[in-house]
């Protein structure tokens, strides 16, 4: 019976037909008044998710393919189910009390994935005007197409790795595959401007120059990046592996701002022999000031999405911060990114 399930797309980690239920992280059902939670940062968007146990085996993911992690686990956090109509009801008055900024559609890769995603979106578009982001797979530009005819406003894809050498080794991919999918997000990119989002985790076996070099030529496209830390979940192949050391991951989200906002590029900047990022091109002076705000260390990626403790338990490290930073967390925060700079004034 099971084997028959997880064929389907149109199923939820619970095993129940798309049709009646979704699940929702469990932050999300707090905002959508389905459950009652304490947390000191709630999602600005709501975020849905879509099939079981994936077809893919990335090494980091809890839906992989030979995870023992839960089934209802997506990164660290929790995805209980509801039904359909509820959802959706809290949804649409969620998103017109100003509640949430927008919805997104996490969606694990199966046969007919890309087809109960479009069932879906266009259920959301006729319920709410809420801005919906598909999180999916798409074979082709045909289905990056018909995913934004059937309503959506971003599509996102999980490219995660920084490199095809990760690519391979911690998704699984076949070689090749990698230049696939990077095509098709230059292609979407060049197709929908503005509208194509990536996702890229940090520590997994990328180096600093590495990541900046796909950032660069992302943010060249016009695509907006969602950078994740990663996270060791308990049941995947990595569950013994350490998150990226902060200082690390300070420097990568600085180099997304900077890079994203125009005031550094990769070819300007510089890098030590084991690829960690050593200058951004700028003194110490005017990285101070562009980093002032604090908004790089904030979680990036769509407008809205904030994916409060996606990487991080509560009251521990925070990678991406849901809102915005204390003057005295982003003053910790710089001085992590300046603190492995070569020269004075960071030039
Ligand atoms: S960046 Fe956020 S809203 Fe956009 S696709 Fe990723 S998780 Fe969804």
């Amino acid at each position: 019976m099971l084997r028959a399930v997880t064929e389907s797309c149109s199923v939820l980690p619970s095993g129940q037909p798309l049709e009646s239920q979704l699940s929702l992280s469990m932050g999300t059902a707090a905002v959508l008044g389905l459950r009652r939670i304490t947390t000191d940062a709630a999602p600005t968007t709501a975020y849905l998710l879509l099939g079981g146990r994936c077809a893919m085996d990335c090494a980091f993911c809890a839906q992989a393919r030979n995870s023992r992690a839960r089934a209802d686990a997506l990164s660290r956090v929790l995805w209980p189910t509801y039904d359909l109509a509820e959802a959706l009801s809290g949804l649409t008055h969620a998103y017109s009390q100003g509640q949430v900024q927008r919805c997104c559609i996490q969606v694990t890769t199966r046969r007919h994935a890309v087809e109960a995603t479009m069932r879906l979106v266009r259920q959301v578009h006729q319920a709410s005007p809420v801005p919906i982001c598909a999180a999916v797979q798409p074979r082709n530009l045909r289905q990056v197409n018909e995913l934004f005819a059937a309503g959506a406003e971003r599509i996102g894809f999980g490219l995660d790795a920084a490199c095809e050498r990760v690519f391979v080794q911690v998704k699984h991919r076949a070689p090749g595959s990698w230049q696939q999918l990077w095509s098709l997000i230059e292609s979407g990119a060049k197709s929908f401007p503005g509208k194509i989002s990536v996702h890229l985790i940090a520590g997994l076996g990328e180096t600093e120059q590495e990541m900046t070099r796909t950032v660069q030529a992302l943010a060249d496209w016009g695509v907006t990046i969602g950078l994740f830390a990663f996270t060791p979940v308990r049941g995947t192949a990595m569950e013994n592996l350490p998150p990226p050391p902060l200082p690390s991951y300070r420097r990568l989200q600085a180099v997304n701002f900077l890079i994203k906002s125009g005031l550094v590029r990769f070819e300007r900047m510089g890098f030590s022999g084991e690829g960690k990022i050593v200058s951004y091109g700028l003194t110490e002076a005017q990285l101070i000031d562009a980093l002032i705000g604090g908004q790089a260390f904030q979680t990036a990626g769509c407008p809205g999405c904030n994916r409060p403790y996606y990487n991080e338990r509560p009251g521990r490290v925070m990678y991406n911060y849901p809102r915005p930073l204390t003057p005295q967390e982003n003053q910790a925060a710089i001085s992590l990114v300046l603190e492995a700079l070569e020269a004075p004034g960071g030039g």
